[in-house]
C-alpha cells in the first residue's frame, strides 16, 4: 500500500491516520464507546436514537457534500463519512460540532420525531428477522455487562418514549463526545491531523462505574426466541480482540461460518443444515452467530450433543485456504478510502485484517483461537441447553 499509517493517540482516544497521497476523497470513521448496552435502564434506545440525531447533525452542519452513515452495535456507536479531499477539515470540524450541538441539548424536536419514526420502521423489519435478532443476544451475553434487561429487549427499542432530556444527559456523556477512535484516509501527511487529535482530548476522564459493574449471574441458555422452533442457534466469543490477534480472530471466524468448517460439520453429523451465520462486534470480543435449520426435538437434541462432542477443531487444509485467501483481501481492502477506513477500524478493534501487513498468522494460533471460542459456546433452543461460562 502506498502512504503510511500513522497512530496519533490522546488521552480521549487514537487517531489514525493512512495518508494516502493519490487520494481525491478523505474518509473517516469515528467510533464512540456508547453503545445500545450502555442504555440506561429506563430508557432503552437511547444510544440508537442518539446515533440517528448524531447523523442528521452532522449532515446539518456540512457546507460540503457529504456521503455518511452510522451504526450502533452493543458496545459502540460508529460513524463513517466520506468527503473530497477539499472538505477534510471541513468534516472533522463539523464532526466536533455534532456532538456539542447534541451535548449541549441543541435538538429541533421534529428531527427527534422524525428519527423516531424512522427507528420504528428499522425496527420492524429488524425484528423480523430472527438470525438479527439472536445475534445480538448472543453478543449480549458475551459482553458481561450489569444489565440482565437488556438480554430480553436487545436495548434497542422505545425510541418514542426518549425524551430530548434523555438524549442531553446521554450526549454529555465523555464517550458519546469523544471518540475512542478516529480513523482517517486522505491524501493529508499524518502530521497535518495532529490539530485533530488534540480537538479529541478530554479535560479529564473518570471511568464509569455503571459500565465496568461485572456481570450480576452467568449467563443461562433461553429458548423463546422468534424463529426457535425451527432453529438452532449458537453464539462463540472469539478471544478479547486487539490489533495483534486481529487476523486470528478474523481467520477464525470465517472458518466457523464456512460450508466446510466446524459448525457446518456439526450440522451434517445430526442432518441439519448448517445456515451460516455472521460476526458482531462486542466489547473486546467478537461473537460469532450462526443457525442450524432443524426438522424435529430429536435434531436439536442431536445438535447440543454434537457440539458437546466436538472439539471445534477445523481441517487444517480449510484454515491454510483461509489464509492463503488474506493478501487478496487486503488488496480489496485499500481500493478506496471508505473501504480502507473500515478495515483499519475494524484491524484496531480486534477483529479484522491488517492492511500493511505482510505476513499471515500461523495455523496453530486461528486453531486456537476457533477452540477457545468453542469452548465457551452458547446454545439457544438446543436440548440439552449447554450454556458456557461467559
Ligand atoms: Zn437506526
Amino acid at each position: 500500500m502506498d502512504g503510511e499509517i500513522l497512530q496519533l493517540s490522546g488521552p480521549a482516544g487514537a487517531v489514525i491516520v493512512a495518508h494516502r497521497p493519490e487520494s481525491s476523497t478523505t474518509s473517516l470513521v469515528a467510533t464512540y464507546a456508547r453503545g445500545f448496552g450502555h442504555d440506561p435502564a429506563d430508557t432503552p434506545g437511547v444510544a440508537h436514537l442518539h446515533e440517528h440525531l448524531y447523523l442528521a447533525t452532522l449532515r446539518s452542519v456540512m457546507t460540503a457534500p457529504i456521503v455518511a452513515h452510522a451504526q450502533t452495535h452493543a458496545d459502540t456507536m460508529k460513524i463513517s463519512a466520506t468527503v473530497l479531499t477539499e472538505a477534510s477539515s471541513d468534516l472533522v470540524a463539523a464532526l466536533t460540532t455534532a456532538s456539542q450541538l447534541l451535548a449541549a441539548g441543541r435538538i429541533d424536536d421534529d428531527v427527534r420525531l422524525r428519527e423516531c419514526r424512522a427507528i420504528d420502521v428499522e425496527l420492524s423489519e429488524w425484528f423480523g428477522n430472527p438470525l438479527l435478532v439472536t445475534g445480538h443476544k448472543l453478543a449480549a451475553l458475551a459482553t458481561q455487562r450489569h444489565q440482565l434487561a437488556r438480554f430480553d429487549e436487545c436495548r434497542i427499542g422505545g425510541s418514542s418514549a426518549i425524551t430530548a432530556q434523555d438524549l442531553r444527559a446521554h450526549a454529555a456523556r465523555h464517550e458519546a463526545i469523544y471518540p475512542e477512535r478516529l480513523v482517517i484516509v486522505g491524501s493529508r501527511p499524518a502530521e497535518e491531523w495532529l490539530p485533530v487529535a488534540d480537538t479529541l482530548r478530554a479535560p479529564s476522564f473518570a471511568p464509569d462505574p455503571t459500565t465496568n459493574a461485572p456481570a450480576e449471574e452467568p449467563a443461562t441458555p433461553r429458548s423463546d426466541l422468534s424463529g426457535s422452533d425451527t432453529r438452532v442457534y449458537v453464539g462463540i466469543p472469539l478471544q478479547p480482540g486487539t490489533p495483534g490477534n486481529a487476523e486470528a480472530a478474523q481467520l477464525a471466524a470465517q472458518i466457523l461460518l464456512h460450508e466446510r468448517g466446524p459448525l457446518a460439520e456439526v450440522g451434517k453429523r445430526v442432518g441439519a443444515r448448517f445456515r451460516g451465520g455472521s460476526v458482531v462486534p462486542g466489547a473486546g470480543r467478537v461473537v460469532v452467530t450462526g443457525s442450524w435449520l432443524v426438522e424435529d426435538a430429536r435434531q436439536r437434541e442431536a445438535i447440543g450433543i454434537a457440539m458437546s462432542q466436538h472439539s471445534g477443531q477445523a481441517a487444517p487444509a480449510l484454515i491454510a485456504t483461509q489464509a492463503a485467501a488474506l493478501p487478496e483481501r487486503r488488496s480489496a481492502a485499500v481500493t478506496n478510502p471508505a473501504t480502507l477506513a473500515a478495515t483499519v477500524d475494524a484491524w484496531q478493534s480486534g477483529y479484522g485484517i491488517d492492511p500493511t501487513a505482510t505476513s499471515t498468522p500461523c495455523a496453530d494460533m486461528i486453531d486456537r483461537c476457533v477452540r477457545t471460542g468453542w469452548n465457551q459456546a452458547v446454545l439457544v433452543g438446543a436440548k440439552p441447553a449447554r450454556s458456557g461460562p461467559f
